[in-house]
């Protein structure tokens, strides 16, 4: 990144970003201070040749900017102490979304490649990997990155007609000051995270950041299925900036692509125009990912991509794993791994999309735990409740007269409800893991609790298929 040539940059947090921006930056001929306060990771990138520095002892009237990590808090719930110090000494605080940022803006026009960015609490990575497929479909050059697989400063660097599609947390869009992106997508706002942002207009405000630099020529897609994203709306449009491309999954609009009767239509050319029936796309299961298909869909036109060709590519979209994945069937029970789904509002979804549900959920609970599932609970046969969050779940449940069972651990979980649901006179019943809890007091991450699911589900399908 030259772009930072003659700068010097403190990095704090040596994972795998930080390592590639520490070592991107040093290449560019800035002056880098590394730091991370586990010993392991400083070793792991000084061997891969970082320099590093004890930042807590530098003069920070001499540091150009911070470079944070994106899981580390630079406010709340309490700033780490390299932010502190940033902050103290009038510092910015970025991230590898700036640094590519710049990079990318330094390009010469007519090389430069295209942006397509994704934000919203729920959908981002679904809607990321779906503009990816879309555009790799169409015979374009298209890498995804970001929030979602590798890095951005990961990416392969790219030429004039290639495109990046990146998917952006909220923590790193507060760290990112430079981004231009020629399409920019806002899906939704849900109370997560508040824990970070503390309101949920400060929320708001870090999400809106994804349309900071665009210009009259770009899209700003914008999902009005809730409140936020209305006023949002409203304020683009007030704006005048980039051209405004409203979505729905819910309702039909004037102008803008929305979704009725499980078909998207499209309104940006001259007429009402029907794309596709989403219906048929077997990795685009219920309401929800309608959403997510009318903003990949309004994303990619708006580039100049022919509406068939989209529609096409949208049918043959083949799904990410933990996200409503359909493992397979035992008999008549079908096993579906939503692992992703951190939160009561990602896990609303799944418990809308069926009903006869031998639900698994659990976990670290976000505030408010399951309380605003209680409509959904009808669809549920029974719950079978695992880690800190079982307890608290049981007592929401039993309110409403949910039968439930306090399982412990995944595996136990998935057992009962297979027995369960064998048993019970349910025509297409789902063992359904989608826990609206972060995984963290019994899974290193989602995917491996995804995995252990998978796993556990299909060993139950082999001995099942065995037995036949
Ligand atoms: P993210 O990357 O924002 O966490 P994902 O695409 O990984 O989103 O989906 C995570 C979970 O959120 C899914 O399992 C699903 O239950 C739910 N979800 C997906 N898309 C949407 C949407 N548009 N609105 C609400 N919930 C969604």
């Amino acid at each position: 990144a030259a772009q930072f040539a003659g700068q010097t940059l403190a990095v704090f947090g040596l994972g795998r970003s930080g390592i590639t921006a520490a070592l991107s930056l040093q290449a560019g001929g800035a002056t880098v201070l590394a730091w991370d306060d586990r010993e392991e990771a400083r070793q792991s990138a000084e061997s891969q040749g970082v320099d590093i520095a004890d930042i807590s002892q530098s003069d920070w009237s001499q540091i150009d900017a911070l470079v944070l990590s994106p899981g580390v808090p630079h406010i709340l719930p309490e700033p780490h102490w390299s932010a502190a110090l940033a902050t103290q000494a009038d510092v910015p605080i970025i991230c590898d979304i700036e640094i590519f940022a710049r990079e990318v803006a330094a390009v010469p026009e007519e090389n430069r490649p295209k942006i397509i960015a994704i934000t919203g609490t729920n959908g981002k990575s679904t809607t990321t990997a779906l503009i990816g497929h879309i555009l790799n479909s169409c015979g374009k050059d298209a890498q995804i990155g970001g929030n979602i697989g590798r890095g951005v400063l990961d990416l392969d660097r790219m030429h004039s007609g290639s495109y990046f599609v990146v998917e952006l947390s909220s923590y790193q869009l507060e760290r990112t000051y430079s981004l231009r992106a020629n399409a920019a997508v806002y899906l939704n706002l849900s109370p997560d995270h508040l824990d970070r942002h503390g309101d949920m207009e400060g929320y708001a405000q870090a999400k809106n950041r994804v349309f900071l630099n665009q210009l009259k020529e770009d899209a700003a897609i914008i999902g009005t299925d809730d409140e936020n994203g209305q006023d949002l709306l409203c304020e683009m449009k007030a704006e005048k900036k980039a051209v405004t491309i409203p979505i729905s999954a819910k309702r039909s609009i004037g102008s803008g692509v929305f979704v009725l009767g499980g078909k998207l239509f499209s309104t940006l050319g001259k007429r009402v125009e029907e794309v596709c029936n989403l219906s048929k796309a077997k990795a685009l299961e219920g309401q929800h990912n309608w959403q997510n298909a009318a903003a990949a869909f309004a994303a990619v036109q708006s580039l100049g991509l022919n509406p068939r060709d989209i529609g096409k590519a949208i049918l043959s979209f083949p799904g990410l794993s933990h996200r409503m994945e359909t493992i397979g069937k035992a008999g008549k029970v079908r096993f579906v791994n939503d692992s992703k789904a951190t939160n009561a509002d990602a896990a609303k979804q799944a418990l809308n999309s069926y009903d006869e549900i031998y639900w698994i959920a659990g976990g670290v609970a976000k505030e408010g735990g399951i309380e605003p599932l209680k409509p959904l609970f009808k669809n549920i046969q029974k719950a079978y409740l695992i880690g800190e969050a079982a307890k608290p779940f049981a007592r929401t449940l039993s309110k409403s007269d949910t039968p439930y069972k306090l399982s412990g651990e995944l595996r136990m979980a998935v057992l009962c409800a297979t027995r369960d649901a064998l048993e019970s006179g349910a025509h297409n019943p789902i063992v359904l893991l989608s826990p609206a809890c972060a995984s963290f007091d019994q899974f290193a991450n989602f995917e491996i609790r995804g995995d252990a699911f998978r796993d556990c589900a299909q060993k139950v399908i082999d001995l099942f298929d065995s037995e036949m």
